[in-house]
């Protein structure tokens, strides 16, 4: 493993919601806001985002950006710098300096910055691409026919050959939503979640949130995740938890 290798966690939006969405049990008028994540990895064979949260237009023009229906159930509630371009220019990079972007599925708080990454490799799992193009698609448009140089995947995927960084498929939430694993050293790893489990609560109690593509593919894929925590040295970042947030927020996002 190269001691080289950092990971940043950026908070690239946030997001006020009833809170129904993510745990179906709730009353219909509680509502929660939580935050929108993406990573930096730092490689010596390049630089990687893992996701690119919300557009950076969207807190000041919700409907335009991100769409009648989605701005009708989401309130942007981000500070004006928490996007992936401030975000990075605090790490001192622009998005040119960017070679590869992970994108972990086609959702508005996922993929919106992705069009400023002209110089990277977008990789994605097909199955996600495949199902955004089907006719009748609930995908933005906006957010994927890009002129971007995708690098659609399929399964697993070692993004810089040497086992650091590898991508893997977690569908259920989407149909070809993935997660990623980080090896910061021999013997600690993160796992980048991303909405195949938005919070540690989801995981303990195997909640399936509100929306989603398929019931018993996500559960599965929440397994994987539980089994991957089992581990030793393993950390399980999740899609959108304000608690464990806190506390990355609280580290100046520095997860290693
Ligand atoms: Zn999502
Ligand atoms: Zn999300």
């Amino acid at each position: 493993m190269p001691a080289q290798l950092t990971l940043h966690a950026m908070c690239c939006g946030r997001l006020d919601l009833a809170r129904r969405l993510f745990f179906p049990d709730a009353s219909a008028e509680v509502r929660m806001t939580v935050p929108v994540s993406a990573f930096l990895v730092r490689h010596p064979k390049g630089t990687l985002l893992f996701d690119t949260g919300v557009a950076c237009g969207a807190t000041a023009d919700p409907v335009g950006v991100l769409g009648k229906q989605v701005a009708a159930n989401i309130t942007m509630a981000g500070a004006a710098n928490e996007n992936a371009l401030h975000q990075l220019a605090a790490q001192g990079l622009v998005p040119d300096d960017v070679t590869h972007v992970a994108c972990s599925h086609l959702h508005f708080d996922h993929c919106g910055c992705n069009r400023y990454f002209r110089r990277a490799k977008i990789l994605m799992q097909r199955s996600e691409m495949l199902a955004a193009r089907e006719p009748g698609s609930q995908y933005d448009p906006r957010l994927w026919d890009l002129s971007l140089d995708y690098g659609l995947i399929d399964g697993e995927h070692d993004v810089f050959g040497d086992g650091t960084v590898m991508l893997f498929p977690t569908p259920g939430h989407t149909a070809g939503h993935q997660s990623a694993i980080v090896h910061t050293s021999r013997d600690h790893r993160f796992v980048l979640a991303a909405d195949a489990c938005y919070t540690e609560e989801h995981l303990k109690h195997d909640i399936v949130p509100t929306l989603h593509w398929h019931e018993s593919a996500m559960r599965e894929s929440m397994a994987r995740l539980r089994s991957l925590r089992e581990q030793a040295g393993t950390e399980v970042v999740f899609g959108h938890d304000q608690a464990q947030w806190e506390r990355v927020e609280g580290a100046g996002g520095a997860l290693l």
